[in-house]
């Protein structure tokens, strides 16, 4: 039976230079991120408030924590004194609280904004449109405490693999639309958050720069 440390290698062998992995430890216990820190990986990604604080007190403090589940504004401020990047950002008020929390740390958070792509009604996010005009509105004077650092998305749960990537493709296209008309000059608005176990190898055909994997690492999630 393969390893963690076998599948992230393995995993990383597939992944151009330049594509960051996010290896998914939620519902997996800390001995797993221990085994992967162990491998060399150092950012990871949970879904939930307290299972991301409580991972956070037990393991080293070089891990780069991302945030990639739904967050309610109430749980922003037990993760705001270490979470790296929020990846899953759906509301403006969300945004807001981010940005209140953390100012009250003194740390400058990464976020992005996730859109809603995919056919199931059940997603979160803003459609292109919303968010476009959330970016339009967007002064980064007004917020120096997070940065907008890309574009977030979940395709649909389907085996049509050909609609996934139509999917990513819509998620690149929109990427390089705000990049022209709201990050022209902002090296920071660089990210493209998409693709997961079994979806990563087209996402990173589309361009993504990020992919989410949790499964292919860890194995299935009790
Ligand atoms: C759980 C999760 C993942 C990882 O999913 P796998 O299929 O286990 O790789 C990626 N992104 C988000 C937003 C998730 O909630």
């Amino acid at each position: 039976m393969n390893t963690i440390a076998d599948n992230i290698r393995q995993i990383k062998a597939l992944l151009p230079e330049g594509v960051t992995l996010v290896a998914v430890s939620k519902f997996h216990p800390a001995e797993a991120v221990r085994q992967a820190y162990d491998a060399g990986q150092r950012i990871f990604g949970e879904s939930r408030a307290q299972e991301l604080k409580a991972k956070q007190q037990l393991l080293p403090d070089d891990i780069e924590w991302h945030f990639i589940g739904s967050l309610q504004s109430n749980k922003v401020r037990d993760i705001i004194p270490f979470v790296h990047t929020i990846h899953s950002i759906d509301s403006l008020k969300l945004l807001q609280e981010v940005h209140i929390q953390a100012a009250k740390h003194g740390r400058i958070v990464n976020v992005l904004p996730e859109i809603h792509l995919a056919r199931e009604e059940t997603k979160h996010g803003f459609t292109p449109k919303e968010c476009k005009a959330l970016l339009q509105g967007f002064n980064p004077a007004d917020y120096p405490f997070i940065r907008i650092v890309g574009l977030m998305c979940l395709a649909s749960d389907t085996e049509d693999m050909a609609e996934v990537q139509q999917e990513f493709h819509c998620l690149h296209t929109l990427f390089v639309e705000c990049k022209k008309a709201y990050f022209q000059k902002d090296d920071s608005f660089r990210e493209l958050s998409m693709g997961m176990s079994h979806d990563y190898l087209p996402a990173v055909r589309e361009g993504s720069t990020m992919v989410r994997i949790g499964t292919g690492i860890f194995g299935n999630r009790k």
